[in-house]
């Protein structure tokens, strides 16, 4: 009886991908397929059956929810700022606490929430309120982590307004932290950037008790 010869499916032979000047073997280009055909054959490498029910519509779904998650790419903050900045003569705190803030970590590309507070004390200019949230998005709509979100958010508010200081405080949960690896389910991690006069203790000691005052019956 004879055998049947099987010849394994195999993704193109590396060998086949050298590069003719180099001499070095150039990665596959993916380019030419679809974001969902990626997404397809990603869920088939995890062992399920793409063409299933309920997994059909999946790829075209992530590919959405992906595209919302780091739409911060594709926004500018200082056009955001613009029209939104005003000449005040205030010299005291402003403080925008508990902004709701959901991001992706860049190493594992899972959620990490948290809440983000800022602070900043004008030198003749203040931010629209209403924009604080907003530059947060920005920032946190991309692939992160925790310590360089806290400081794009300050440096993106020194420069639009050159305050005397500001601080910016953030808090946050992290998903690769609490469902896999070490699953520390409880654990926050808080990271801050302090400039100019929030360097000062008093002022530094000031924004921290304000953010961890409880929350009034006004506030959400
Ligand atoms: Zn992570």
């Amino acid at each position: 009886m004879a055998h049947a010869v099987v010849v394994p499916k195999s993704p193109k032979s590396v060998s086949a991908l050298i590069d003719a000047q180099s001499g070095h073997a150039a990665p596959p280009s993916l380019a030419h397929y679809s974001t969902q055909e990626l997404y397809r054959e990603l869920i088939a490498r995890m062992h399920e059956d793409p063409d299933r029910d309920g997994l059909l519509a999946t790829p075209g779904r992530v590919e959405k929810a992906m595209s919302f998650l780091t739409r911060g790419y594709t926004q500018n903050p200082t056009q955001i700022l613009r029209g939104a900045l005003f000449d005040v003569d205030y010299d005291e705190m402003v403080i925008v606490r508990d902004v709701e803030m959901f991001s992706l970590c860049e190493h594992h590309m899972l959620p990490f929430y948290g809440r983000v507070h800022v602070a900043y004390i004008p030198n003749g200019k203040v931010i629209g309120l209403s924009k604080i949230p907003r530059l947060v998005e920005v920032f946190a709509r991309r692939l992160q982590v925790q310590e360089r979100l806290t400081r794009q958010i300050a440096d993106a508010i020194h420069e639009a307004i050159e305050p005397r200081g500001v601080g910016v405080v953030i808090e946050a949960r992290h998903m690769c932290m609490m469902m896999r690896g070490v699953e520390k389910q409880q654990s926050t991690t808080v990271t801050s950037t302090m400039v100019g006069c929030y360097r000062d203790p008093q002022t530094r000691a000031e924004f921290l008790s304000l953010i961890r005052q409880p929350t009034g019956s006004a506030s959400l």
